[in-house]
């Protein structure tokens, strides 16, 4: 793995202010790669939310009044022009798609018809008249219209929090910024941000032909939805917000190189080796096998039907959380129906994990309280512990999914902790006619009671990501831990031993399904200590197929046990 966050170029100073680095043409930055492939083109950097300058005095109200109605009506046309651009994605039928796109469109709308609402702009015309700059007129408008939606209760108070939105968006209009938010430039280009979160990733247009962002960690939530669609990416890649917009850059979301300042012939030379390699893992088939035949079956992690490729051999994990991320209300057991059956409908074999809510992957629809420590609070299993309804209206809508389409259609549940929880979960979706009921393993307190969990469950899926971050007590997010969340660390294979072990005497089947599953070198050690599948993103199956065929049962068990 490439050493995050370093420039690779020695005696590079810091960038001026405002300053293109142009100085950096011809250079490389590094950082993570965490999702496979190569990409060139044009960066465009996200923009962070406007600071407010201090309030000004006002000698022409008149151009004041102008200011903000040009602002307001710029980001009504920048909504309307997003809002038809995944429009666009949505109806392209290339599998590409983007998750949600549908919703996108329609979410842009709405909020460019907030944008325009006339009561809005009136209200930013008396606070000029009051005697504010345009800017703290727009402020004072936004803001006394959020407080009346918040007051009104319901759905309408749901939709408070996208007026912060579009305030930043029309203040930063208004300064002359660019505008906060995912940028549509109508032309591909390559994503670079401080950080992005899941629901921003999610909704990307497939104008984005790579991501590159100055913090993250190879577990995180956005590198897994950017593996999910087969987007490059690169994460914790130190200097990367410096470069201005228009920079031509390479990203190869393998080694976690960043090319900057790019010729035309090296752009067509990246694009080229990307086809190329993309052509040649496409070619690539059958079912997982060692060398002497023992078969490893090898899984999709999906997020949506969007990311189903052809070539493996079901779904090992369908992460239901990612349909809804972008949701202010809970998704109804008709729309949950839809959703599943559209998955099940294209894929033989489905593990459904049932939503995994909480730390970066916040679903605002179930309005969970902030905790000082989200990660060790309520999520995952553990939001049954307050709000049980949703589980269940989430496992009736599965079960009617899979009646519907005749799918083998199994379950299981994030963040199972104790034997106990693994009972309950598996009482209440065997009551619904759900036969093939797991649990996760990512708290280590599970996998050391592996054997107890598969007295209550039929099968055993270790997530790694958390594993990892539990065991080892670091942050999946966090750029600097990455040599503590490595999946060779002896401590996580250890406990995905004692699951394989536990599987084994209970003739139960023990998957992993974490990032780790995708990692092609990893993939025998894991097989020789035991485990049964391997469920990752679509793009890690070719590599992953090929290693295995390269050793013997007996070679994996080797390897297991020198890495242990
Ligand atoms: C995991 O933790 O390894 C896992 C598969 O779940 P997620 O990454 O969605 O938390
Ligand atoms: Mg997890």
């Amino acid at each position: 793995m490439a050493d995050p966050g370093r420039p690779v170029v020695p005696g590079e100073g810091p960038p001026d202010e405002g300053s293109p680095r142009a100085g950096l043409a011809g250079a490389e930055l590094a950082g993570l790669g965490v999702s496979q492939g190569r990409a060139a083109g044009p960066v465009i950097r996200m923009a962070p939310p406007p600071v407010l300058p201090s309030p000004r005095q006002v000698a022409d109200p008149a151009a004041e009044a102008a200011a903000v109605v040009k602002a307001l009506e710029s980001v009504t046309a920048d909504l309307r022009q997003r809002a038809a651009n995944a429009a666009r994605d949505t109806g392209g039928g290339d599998g590409t798609a983007s998750a949600g796109a549908d919703d996108a469109a329609e979410i842009l709308d709405a909020l460019a018809m907030i944008a325009d609402d006339p009561m809005l702009r009136e209200d930013a015309e008396a606070a000029v008249r009051d005697g504010l700059d345009a800017p703290h007129a727009l402020d004072a408008a936004f803001t006394h219209h959020r407080e009346t939606l918040a007051a009104l209760g319901g759905y309408l108070a749901e939709r408070a929090a996208d007026l912060d939105d579009l305030k930043h968006r029309a203040i930063a209009a208004c300064l002359g910024l660019p505008m906060p938010g995912i940028p549509a430039p109508g032309h591909p280009y390559i994503l670079v941000a401080e950080d992005l979160s899941p629901a921003d990733t999610a909704g990307l247009g497939t104008d984005v032909v790579a991501l590159v962002t100055e913090k993250g960690g190879p577990t995180s939530h956005t590198a897994i939805l950017a593996r999910g669609r087969g987007l490059p990416a690169v994460v914790a890649c130190a200097g990367i917000t410096a470069l201005a917009d228009g920079t031509v850059i390479s990203v190869d979301g393998k080694t976690g190189q960043v090319g900057v300042g790019l010729t035309d012939e090296a752009v067509a030379e990246v694009r080229r080796s990307d086809r190329e390699e993309r052509e040649r893992l496409a070619n690539s088939s059958g079912p997982g096998r060692t060398a002497d035949g023992h078969p490893v079956k090898l899984l999709l992690n999906i997020g949506s039907a969007a990311d189903l490729r052809p070539g493996a051999e079901g779904v090992g994990l369908f992460r239901t959380e990612f349909l809804f991320l972008d949701r202010k209300r809970e998704p109804s057991f008709e729309e949950q129906v839809a959703a599943y059956a559209e998955v099940f409908a294209r894929a033989g074999t489905v593990v459904v994990r049932t939503l995994d809510a909480g730390t970066d992957k916040p679903l605002p629809f179930l309005g969970l309280l902030p905790e000082p420590n989200p990660a060790l609070g309520i999520r995952g299993l553990r939001v049954d512990r307050v709000l049980p309804a949703v589980l269940d209206t989430q496992l009736d809508a599965i079960a009617e999914a899979a009646r519907a389409t005749g799918a083998d259609a199994w379950v299981m549940a994030p963040m199972v902790t104790t034997p106990a929880e693994a009972a309950g979960f598996a009482r209440r979706a065997r009551a619904r006619g759900l036969t093939r009921v797991g649990a996760m393993v990512e708290v280590p307190a599970a996998a050391l009671l592996a054997d107890r969990l598969l007295a209550e469950v039929d099968f055993l899926s270790i997530g790694t990501n958390d594993l990892s971050q539990y065991t080892f007590a670091a942050d999946r997010q966090h750029p600097g831990l990455a040599d503590l969340l490595d999946p060779w660390q002896p401590a996580l294979l250890k406990l995905i031993a004692a699951c394989a072990d536990a599987g084994r005497a209970a003739g139960k089947p023990v998957g992993v399904c974490g990032e780790a599953a995708g990692d092609p070198r990893l993939a025998p050690v894991l097989v020789g200590l035991g485990v049964t599948s391997l469920s990752m993103a679509a793009v890690c199956v070719p590599s992953v197929r090929e290693e295995l065929s390269q050793h013997t049962l007996e070679e994996c068990r080797e390897l297991a046990a020198l890495a242990r």
